[in-house]
């Protein structure tokens, strides 16, 4: 699928009118958590776009906040961007134009654009005024050059406490964008960065920084989401005043939301934290890492996001769409193997004791490159437990049911003459014949069977755990609008099932994508062990999307 969106368009123009040569953007990630699924909005838009224009993309890690940022997470983010499949052109990091940073706020203290507040916090946000109503001059906003000079060095080198001054630009305190009121460009902070060690003190923030780093880079097209928008007024503004030399513009798109998903790294690093999932690659989560686990594939994600296309307004997109393109993904590609989720015992009544024989069974049987593979039978097998009712309810009832006869997927004809019955009356073993006449394969044409039924065969079956999975979140309604989000977790969102699989399954690698017959597209999990095997189901078969 070609990427086409109205920023390629605009990138046409500026390439066409020569106010650009070439395409030059960035992924900016904050290091402050594992990538999402919106991210991959982010990234692939930056990526393919350049891309379409033979022009590159840079990862730049905007790192400027050490509160929060880390070197697991630079690792994630680079390891996620992989297996999307995108190779940055460079790999930058914010802090490392620290001191080029540095010397463009002396700039603009020297043209009288920036000066050191002494306000605390508290005070510079009350005295910012509101929407409808002007702000207030700082007392210090006067301060001339030199003291202005003086203190930015000091504060530079550490004589000042965390808060006790700001570096602010000197723009207009009744702009009537509130981001345009004076904002801040240098906080104190005295902790340690993951890259820098204590060499700073000071930080800039993200409205200073980015501006310039994109300038220092070369990028032509700062891409962005739309909560960025009303503060391009004050990226042109930076640019301009600390005279930049090459002149990068901003575009914001719509953010990507998904229906019943939590979109935010906030609250996905609360459920981590609290426990609430087993880590950010918990199957559940909407993360890159989670979604990988739960079996998506690289290839449907990016199908995903260029199918809900970009626009200039935030949008919310069904998460069966999500589900749809993996389906699309792994029809032809997954092999369909035969796993019993709810395992009901069937004893085979006239197949010799002891004897196990092995059955040609196609990997997928409407993609023959797959190949095929040998599965067993004998005596003893198992069914899905939805596979038999005692008695056959209907004539659509197309399964096994006493004295109805189907055939065993690949194998013969069974038919099923009694059902052995513990105390509580559930059923829990069925007895069974089977036609040696009706060999899969051997042409049989005398009876047609009431259906056709997978199985495992049970002494060579392999032990497995099978998770199913519901939203984290649960619907929104108008009961639960206004509550916390971890109020509205779905208390429900994993199912875990003991049930069997066939025997081929024993030299697969961890990550293998498989169709099970009726039941879903899942995946090898990594918590599989050798007499285990732990299998996330990707999605259903069928869309359970309802209007
Ligand atoms: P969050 O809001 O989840 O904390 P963020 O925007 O703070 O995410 P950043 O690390 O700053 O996270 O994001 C990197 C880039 O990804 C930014 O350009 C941001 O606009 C973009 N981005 C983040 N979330 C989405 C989303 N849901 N849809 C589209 N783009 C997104
Ligand atoms: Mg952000």
């Amino acid at each position: 699928m070609e990427i086409n969106n109205f920023i390629k368009t605009i990138m046409e123009d500026d390439l066409k009118e020569g106010r650009v040569n070439e395409i030059i953007t960035r992924f900016p990630p904050e290091p402050n958590a594992y990538l999402h699924i919106g991210h991959a909005r982010a990234i692939i838009t930056n990526f393919e776009l350049a891309k379409a224009f033979n022009g590159y993309t840079n990862l730049r890690f905007d790192d400027t906040n050490p509160a929060k940022e880390g070197q697991e997470f630079v690792d994630g983010i680079i390891a996620d961007l992989k297996w999307l499949g995108y190779t940055p052109k460079n790999v930058f990091y914010g802090s490392d134009y620290f001191e080029k940073t540095y010397e463009k706020a002396i700039l603009l203290i020297k043209k009288g654009l920036a000066y050191v507040d002494d306000l605390s916090q508290e005070e510079m946000s009350r005295m910012r005024g509101t929407l409808t109503t002007p702000g207030t001059n700082s007392p210090c906003r006067d301060r001339s050059v030199e003291e202005n000079l003086k203190l930015f060095e000091e504060m530079r080198q550490g004589k000042y406490k965390d808060g006790e001054k700001t570096l602010r630009a000197k723009i207009d305190m009744a702009h009537p964008n509130m981001n345009m009121r004076d904002p801040a460009m240098y906080r104190i902070m005295h902790i340690n960065h993951h890259r820098q060690g204590n060499k700073w003190c000071i930080f800039p923030m993200y409205d200073f920084a980015h501006p310039l780093q994109d300038s220092f880079e070369g990028i032509t097209h700062s891409l962005c989401s739309l909560e960025y928008d009303n503060h391009r007024i004050l990226y042109d503004w930076f640019i301009e005043k600390c005279e930049m030399e090459h002149v990068p513009h901003q575009y914001e798109f719509g953010r990507l939301n998904i229906t019943n998903t939590i979109m935010s790294k906030r609250y996905i690093k609360q459920l981590v934290d609290s426990k609430k999932v087993s880590g950010y690659d918990d199957p559940r989560m909407p993360t890159l890492v989670g979604l990988k686990r739960r079996g998506f594939t690289p290839e449907a994600i990016k199908n995903f996001i260029l199918s809900t296309g970009l626009s200039r307004v935030n949008s919310t997109v069904d998460s069966s769409q999500l589900d749809e393109a993996l389906r699309e993904d792994l029809k032809l590609k997954a092999m369909r193997k035969h796993a019993i989720v709810h395992p009901l015992k069937v004893v085979i009544d006239n197949y010799p004791e002891g004897q196990i024989e092995y059955l040609d069974c196609p990997n997928n049987s409407e993609n023959e490159e797959l190949g095929s593979r040998k599965i067993a039978f004998s005596k003893y097998c198992y069914i899905e437990q939805e596979d038999f009712l005692e008695e056959k309810p209907n004539k659509k009832w197309k399964r096994l049911a006493k004295d109805v006869e189907v055939r065993f997927m690949h194998a013969y004809f069974v038919k099923c003459n009694s059902v052995v019955k513990d105390e509580n009356g559930n059923i829990v073993e069925i007895h069974c014949t089977y036609d040696p006449e009706t060999k899969s394969g051997t042409g049989f044409e005398g009876r047609k069977p009431n259906g056709n039924i997978h199985f495992v065969e049970a002494t060579t079956a392999l032990k497995a755990t099978f998770r199913q999975f519901e939203p984290l979140m649960l619907d929104e309604t108008a009961e639960n609008k206004d509550l916390d989000f971890m109020e509205k977790l779905n208390p429900n969102s994993l199912h875990v099932y003991e049930g069997y699989v066939e025997e081929s399954f024993k030299d697969d690698q961890i990550g293998t994508h498989y169709q099970f017959v009726r039941n879903g597209y899942y995946i090898l999990d990594k918590d599989s062990t050798d007499s285990n095997l732990v299998f996330n189901r990707s999605c259903e078969l069928k869309s359970s999307f309802k209007l």
